[in-house]
């Protein structure tokens, strides 16, 4: 069978973990990396092509799918409309508030140009958004649970480091132990996000610059606005030796009740040490299915709600029902 080919745009943390993913998948291959820096600079880990992202309506026969691994601050809201006219595409979108609008543009373009389009996978945006789907779904008297970590975030590590001043930066995302405990037990459903976490921020700055910093972090709409945020300053020493590792994980829990006298609850949970590595898989068996997706003539944008489980698999519907039904 013919292999699907696979185009990257940008190389960073989830640029890297998409080319590391694609090799675990036996029917797909990489055509190539695409970057707005000078790609002789970039050295990728298993020596890809890399190529300047202005020649990539070149690529238009020699690629099937590109999975967009740029930023959910900047990048993307502008990478994810402009790609969709000219591919099929998967992007991680992960600005919460903010992809009701991120898909309508989405759409329109993918609509307008006849191809396909696949925003907000990964795990949250993602995984997360269907197990979500799912326990309301079977257990519709109840309540929902989110929590992530503790571990860091690259949106929020990203948005932190887009601030001026900042020369290196992360954020944490630490879950609140006891509202997770009372969550298993159907409690604190009504409990906002900002409720339910705390966010911590490491920031290597010049000193003169560190209380603008702050302020400007402490004030970010949707991204640190209505949360507990603490920023610590810490130099370039600590930082490199201390915040490297980018671990994740969190919990999705529904709980309520299917009777008086019953009490249900699912859990669906991860433990990630490498965020990006997983993030990039769950959009690599994305970009599988809008390759099969669009072959069979779907277009325009979709969420993860809209795809099944059997476009994102590589085995056949009997391979599937015989070994996993
Ligand atoms: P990075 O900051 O590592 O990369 C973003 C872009 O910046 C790259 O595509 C690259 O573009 C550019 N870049 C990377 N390194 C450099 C460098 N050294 N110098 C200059 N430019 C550079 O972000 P991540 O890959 O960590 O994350 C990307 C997005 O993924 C996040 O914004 C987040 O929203 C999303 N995400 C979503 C998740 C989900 O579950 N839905 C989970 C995790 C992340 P170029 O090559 O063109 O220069």
């Amino acid at each position: 069978a013919e292999k699907v080919r696979i185009g990257i745009v940008g190389y960073g943390n989830l640029g890297r973990g998409a080319e590391l993913a694609v090799e675990k998948n036996p029917d797909m291959e990489l055509a190539g990396i695409f970057t707005r820096r000078d790609p002789n600079t970039i050295q990728t880990a298993t020596n890809a092509n890399v190529y300047c992202q202005d020649n990539i309506r070149s690529f238009q026969d020699k690629l099937d799918v590109l999975i967009l691994c740029g930023g959910s601050a900047s990048d993307l809201p502008e990478m994810s409309p402009e790609l969709a006219r000219l591919f099929p595409i998967v992007d991680s979108y992960d600005n919460h508030a903010k992809i009701p609008d991120h898909y309508k543009k989405v759409n329109q373009a993918a609509e307008e140009a006849g191809k396909l389009a696949i925003i907000s996978a990964g795990w949250d945006p993602g995984l997360f958004s269907l197990n979500r789907l799912l326990g309301e779904i079977v257990i519709p008297d109840g309540g929902t649970h989110t929590f992530w970590g503790k571990g860091l975030s690259q949106g929020h590590s990203e948005a932190v480091r887009r601030v001026e001043g900042v020369k290196k930066g992360v954020q944490y995302t630490v879950p609140m132990e006891e509202i997770l405990e009372d969550a298993r037990n159907g409690k604190g459903e009504d409990l906002t996000a900002a409720e339910r976490h705390k966010r911590v921020c490491y920031i290597v700055a010049d000193e003169k610059d560190h209380a603008r910093i702050e302020e400007e972090i402490k004030t970010m709409p949707d991204y640190f606005a209505p949360y507990d945020t603490t920023v610590h300053f810490i130099d370039e020493e600590t930082f490199d030796s201390e915040h490297q590792k980018m671990r994740h994980g969190g919990f999705v829990i529904r709980s309520g009740n299917s009777s008086k006298a019953h009490k249900q609850a699912m859990e669906f949970s991860l433990t990630l040490e490498s965020n990006p590595e997983f993030t990039a898989s769950v959009l690599v068996a994305y970009a599988r299915a809008a390759y099969h997706l669009h072959k069979k003539g779907e277009t325009g944008a979709k969420t993860p709600f809209d795809i099944p489980f059997s476009a994102m698999t590589h085995k056949t519907s009997a391979e599937i029902m015989k070994d996993l039904l």
